[in-house]
């Protein structure tokens, strides 16, 4: 051993060490004793970042730790291909138009394999010791078709409906998105107060955010409550009035108000005013409008009474109205003239603060969304929400903090999962048709299929493929925990589509596997969906645990982002430091939490890459030949045993419950101080006088501190363990089990 460890000779190495003898990653599904891991697909939009660095590091951590335990660990690699990300790079960073579909979709295959070949060489570099041969890609013909044949399936089950309904819609990325993609984001905006005159010479005063939807108004809701005329013929709720002290003239019940005619401004539509429980009487004057559609509860009031849809907004986010001026508008701006042109209308004006439904699962979107009624591929998801709780108690998350995401997001399902996409071409298409009216399903022979290239396949079927239409991603991602059992039964098989529906009930017996491990803001999205589809599929969860970690955050706790500029690629921290170095920080990460980047810790972890360096040599230099097994213990001896013996015992505690950084910290000390500083001081003398007790102890201990220490820092354990105990087997083939035995006669 040399006087320092270099890490660019070790890397290369161990690296090539570890694919030389890729057999002891290998998952085999017919042996028992079976781990399996249901890990991430990353989007291939994009290099490997630091978050992925984290991801692969605590996989790869339990991976290396169970086949210390003698699992047959199945560690999968995936990579997510599809979708808007990677065709806003081929648009704006390759300069390649959707007009040419057929080169669009090659320049996405390309930018994807690219992309994969980088992503894949730094996870290598990480330590990953993924499965070497199932490593899988979404757009896999076996991948695709599989998906395809999920989507049969189910709606062969009745779980897939095809119907027109109002979609939630970004018109920024001009798709369809579901629930899961959407959430709400606080922004400054205007409460308008708008007088509506009445046929009895009134006005009713309503208020609103959307002006601008003004000509799909087609009714007014009141409270069933009480309200009343102020000055100026206005007819408000009476708590609007008292908050406001206005002058009341008189009151009404709202039965007197029921039927009444109501003008609508510009567009002299009359429309009716009812009465609806669900009416928020606090809110405003307690009068609302309904337009179609400005929010969910018009999708509601529409379907309830049978109201005309209006539609006022276009896919590209433009006003279609007869209102000359803001007709063609974007939203935005036709809010704004709306101010002007209704002015005459318009009782005032509030400053308000309000949540607005958004496209938040793109960060870089972000986009307030509409509702548009479009024909689409929904899962019924609406009616579950009892069922997934239940499923859901049978899977143990941790930490447990993180279950009431789940909860909270299970109990907030009010609508169908809407599956189809439009205007994506880097997608999965349909394995549906129309004829006749009526949707029917592909022969699975057929399977997989595009109806955009194989035009061979479709001639015969004689209908209508929706070739405009692809497969949410989440679609193709919610079914990893059945994909990596599908790959694990059918490798080195060729693919053949008739295997498909006996390959996915020999699946079956497999579920649940052990554990799924994700980052918590994906929750609602790749964790929701796999328990719905996968339950759905099979009748079974798809793991036993869930745990979920935090966000990676720059050292002054932002989140890392290009716009930013503050992102960290970890092969320059690999590069800088160690790719150990790099695995000692990320353990130290707590279940669920967001964990800042620290040098720090870094530089911590290569010191103590150091250190137990200089173990090893002082240990190379005092014993020349494998030292006979004498154990004739002294006091210190039995200590140090004993603390070790204790440690083993923790380190499967702290591994069962997911506390990996107590793991790491543990095995620092213990290596560092109770042997090191301790154990090696107090033998000094006994090695000088060649004790063969110290020297057989010394000799073991610490080999058993590389091997525990080896699903932290795989590379330098790996090295010196090569180096000093020449046993012809990877260090991963050592046993934990067997340890202690070497420690008594
Ligand atoms: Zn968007």
């Amino acid at each position: 051993m040399d006087k320092r460890p270099d890490y660019k000779i070790i890397e290369k190495e161990i690296l090539n060490l570890w694919n030389k003898n890729k057999e002891i990653f290998k998952f085999d599904i017919n042996k028992d004793k079976r781990y399996i891991i249901d890990t991430p697909p990353p989007f291939t939009s994009g290099e490997a970042h630091m978050g992925h660095a984290l991801e692969f590091i605590w996989i790869d951590f339990l991976a290396r730790y169970k086949r210390l335990e003698g699992y047959n660990v199945y560690f999968p690699l995936g990579f997510d291909c599809h979708g808007l990300p990677t065709e806003l790079k081929v648009i704006n960073k390759l300069k390649i138009s959707k007009e040419n579909k057929e080169q669009f979709i090659k320049a996405c295959i390309d930018w994807t394999n690219n992309m994969i070949e980088s992503m894949y060489k730094t996870f290598e570099r990480l330590g990953s010791s993924f499965d070497r041969d199932k490593v899988y890609k979404t757009i896999d013909i076996k991948y695709e078709a599989f998906v395809q044949y999920t989507l049969i399936k189910m709606f062969n089950d009745g779980l897939i409906e095809r119907k027109r309904y109002p979609i939630m819609w970004c018109p920024k990325c001009q798709t369809a998105i579901s629930m899961q993609e959407a959430g709400y984001l606080e922004k400054d905006g205007y409460l308008i107060y708008m007088k509506l005159p009445t046929d009895n010479g009134k006005y009713i005063l309503i208020a609103t955010t959307r002006p601008e939807l003004i000509n799909s108004c087609s009714l007014i809701l009141i409270a069933k409550n009480k309200y009343v005329e102020t000055e100026n013929n206005l007819i408000v709720s009476k708590i609007y009035a008292e908050k406001n002290n206005l002058k009341i003239i008189r009151e009404y019940d709202y039965k007197e108000l029921e039927n009444i005619e109501v003008t609508i401004p510009l567009i002299n539509r009359k429309v009716k005013i009812i009465s609806d429980n669900d009416v928020d009487y606090n809110f405003g004057t307690g009068i609302v409008w309904v337009c179609t559609y400005g929010d969910p509860y018009d999708i509601k009031w529409k379907e309830k009474y049978n109201l005309p849809e209006i539609i006022s907004i276009s896919e590209d986010g433009r006003i279609i109205s007869s209102i000359n001026e803001i007709n063609g508008l974007k939203v935005e701006e036709a809010r704004e003239k709306m101010k002007e042109i209704l002015k005459d209308y318009i009782h005032k004006i509030e400053k308000i603060n309000h949540s607005i439904l958004s496209h938040t699962e793109r960060s870089d979107c972000l986009s307030p969304l509409e509702f548009i009624p479009k024909e689409q591929f929904f899962i019924k998801i609406k009616d579950l929400k009892e069922k997934i709780l239940e499923w859901q108690k049978n899977i143990k998350i941790i930490p447990e903090s993180e279950l009431n995401r789940l909860i909270d997001w299970i109990n907030n399902i009010d609508q169908d999962w809407n599956i189809s996409r439009t205007k994506m071409l880097w997608g999965l298409t349909f394995p549906f048709y129309e004829k006749d009216g009526k949707i029917y399903p592909v022969n699975i022979e057929d399977l997989p299929i595009d109806p955009r290239i194989d035009k061979e396949k479709v001639k015969k079927y004689n209908g209508k493929f929706l070739e405009d239409e692809t497969v949410d991603v989440w679609i193709e991602s919610s079914i990893t925990p059945l994909i990596i059992l599908y790959y694990a039964l059918t490798e080195n098989k060729e693919f053949n589509p008739k295997e498909l529906p006996e390959l996915f009930n020999k699946i079956k017996e497999y579920l649940p596997v052990d554990l799924r491990q994700q980052g918590y803001e994906i929750i609602r999205t790749w964790l929701f969906d796999t328990i719905v589809r996968v339950n759905l599929l099979t009748n079974k969860n798809p793991w036993k645990n869930a745990l979920i970690h935090g966000m990676v955050l720059d050292e002054k706790g932002r989140k890392m982002s290009k716009s930013l500029g503050n992102s960290i690629n970890p092969n320059e921290i690999m590069d800088k430091y160690s790719p150990d170095a790099l695995r000692y920080w990320t353990l130290l990460a707590a279940p669920g939490n967001d964990y800042r980047f620290g040098i720090k810790d870094i530089e911590s972890g290569q010191a103590f890459i150091i250190k137990l360096w200089n173990i090893g040599r002082y240990i190379e230099m005092n014993i020349k030949e494998k030292p006979e097994k004498v154990l004739e213990l002294k006091d210190e001896d039995k200590e140090i045993i004993r603390i070790l013996e204790e440690n083993i015992k923790k380190s499967k505690e702290y591994i069962d419950q997911f506390r990996y950084s107590e793991y790491v910290k543990l095995w620092r000390k213990f290596a560092w101080e109770d042997f090191a500083n301790n154990y090696l001081e107090k033998t000094k003398e006994r090695i000088r006088n060649n004790d063969k007790t110290a020297k057989y102890l010394l000799y073991i201990i610490y080999k058993i501190i590389l091997i525990m220490l080896h699903p932290i820092l795989p590379y330098i354990t790996e090295y010196i363990y090569q180096q000093l105990y020449k046993e012809n087997k990877l260090i991963i083939e050592n046993k934990i089990d067997e340890m202690m035995d070497l420690l008594i006669l």
